[in-house]
């Protein structure tokens, strides 16, 4: 059987499997990491106000909380149409209501038609930079702020990119940063870490009481072993992880149990993964962007498969998104698993046949930890038959 190519969903090196290796000896008892994390990120954000969290929907959750309580009687949050589904989830279980907007061909929100979006009901607007591509937050913090709507800087999948010389995170009121499978920073899933930004200073005192002393997070572990065989090593390891999973539901006690509730600080294990993270990220992006102009390279010569994020040379994406027009996302990831390549369908509806929008016929490739070889056989692949 050929090796498999398929999606990586962290990028760890010696160092991350030495920290869990340690972090396991110590029974998750190993102090110290978040308190350097902490000091980490009060230098790469040093105009927010930087708090630990178990998860960026934790961040969200308290952002929505604290701006309902400013203005009780708006309960609309303006999210785009194409988005991770705990987005719209989070926001109904805040008692609020999502209201869609459209996205433009980079797979961002259409920040031209939230005006027309807003009325005296709108609390919020949510605007993510989806797979580490900048959304227009700059254009989008002025509106927003002249009618009296909040922003969030949902960065939750980018870490180390820069808009007018200040990171994504730090625009709006508040921002979010996740460290869960498939962000820039990946520490593990199920609550593995994020980071919540205060980047409106009236709002500092009413967050800080609303979250008061947080709990230290707990059991860590089982969540890793499911990252492991579900995310990481993938195929048979999958299987095994859902019986064992279901094993674990049984047994439990607290059958519905959610693991992004309670709100909790981020654990030392998820702390230590991030920092290592952070220490590699600008190794990383450069070989991204070497990846991504080699696809787009190959993509040149292919008129019915657009690299539907990329209009530079020089550009940073976590996951790399095609839009097949002519055959549908199904079909073409039939045909690529047959050359052992492995794809995988995008968030909602994305990748039902092309329709003529732009969150329609999307298949996400593997990109990560691939060679420049690897990623022209993918785009070959493409035509064999
Ligand atoms: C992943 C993601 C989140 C949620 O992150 P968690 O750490 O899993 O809570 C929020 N917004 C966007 C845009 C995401 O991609």
């Amino acid at each position: 059987m050929k090796n498999k190519i398929k999606p990586e969903v962290a990028c760890w090196e010696g160092k991350e499997w030495l920290l869990i290796a340690k972090n396991i000896l110590c029974f998750s008892t190993c102090q110290g990491g978040e308190v350097k994390l902490q000091a980490q990120l009060d230098k790469l954000y040093p105009e927010s106000k930087v708090i630990l969290l178990n998860s960026a929907r934790a961040g969200l959750a308290l952002s929505l909380q604290i701006f309902n309580q400013n203005k009780p009687l708006r309960k609309e949050v303006i999210i785009p149409e194409y988005i991770c589904e705990s987005v719209p989830n989070l926001i109904k279980e805040c008692g609020l209501l999502p209201v869609y907007a459209p996205i433009k061909q980079d797979l961002n929100i259409d920040i031209n038609r939230i005006y027309g979006l807003c009325s005296d009901n709108t609390l919020a607007a949510i605007i993510p930079h989806m797979y580490a591509k900048p959304a227009e937050i700059v254009q989008a913090a002025v509106m927003l702020k002249n009618i009296g709507v909040y922003l969030i800087d949902d960065a939750a999948q980018v870490a180390g990119v820069n808009v007018d010389g200040k990171p994504l995170g730090s625009f709006g009121d508040t921002g979010v940063l996740s460290f869960a499978q498939a962000k820039t920073i990946v520490t593990g899933v199920r609550a593995s870490g994020g980071v919540l930004f205060v980047n409106n200073k009236e709002l500092t005192s009413g967050l800080s009481l609303l979250i008061g002393d947080l709990q230290p997070s707990v059991g860590r572990i089982m969540p890793l072993i499911h990252f492991m065989l579900s995310y990481k090593i993938q195929g048979i390891a999958k299987t095994l992880d859902y019986y064992l999973q279901r094993i674990i539901f049984k047994l439990k006690q607290n059958k519905d149990k959610n693991y992004y509730f309670p709100i909790t600080k981020i654990s030392n294990l998820d702390a230590d993964l991030a920092l290592a993270q952070f220490s590699s990220l600008k190794k990383r992006i450069a070989q991204s962007k070497l990846l991504i102009k080699c696809y787009r390279d190959a993509l040149l010569r292919e008129e019915d498969y657009m690299p539907v994020q990329v209009d530079s040379d020089d550009l940073y994406l976590t996951r790399f998104i095609i839009q097949s027009q002519k055959t549908s996302p199904k079909e073409l990831s039939a045909r690529l698993s047959e050359q052992g390549v492995v794809t995988k369908f995008v968030y909602g509806n994305g990748s039902k046949p092309y329709d003529g929008t732009f969150s329609s016929g999307l298949l996400e490739l593997p990109l990560q930890s691939l060679s420049e070889q690897q990623i022209i056989n993918i785009v070959k692949s493409f035509r064999v038959t």
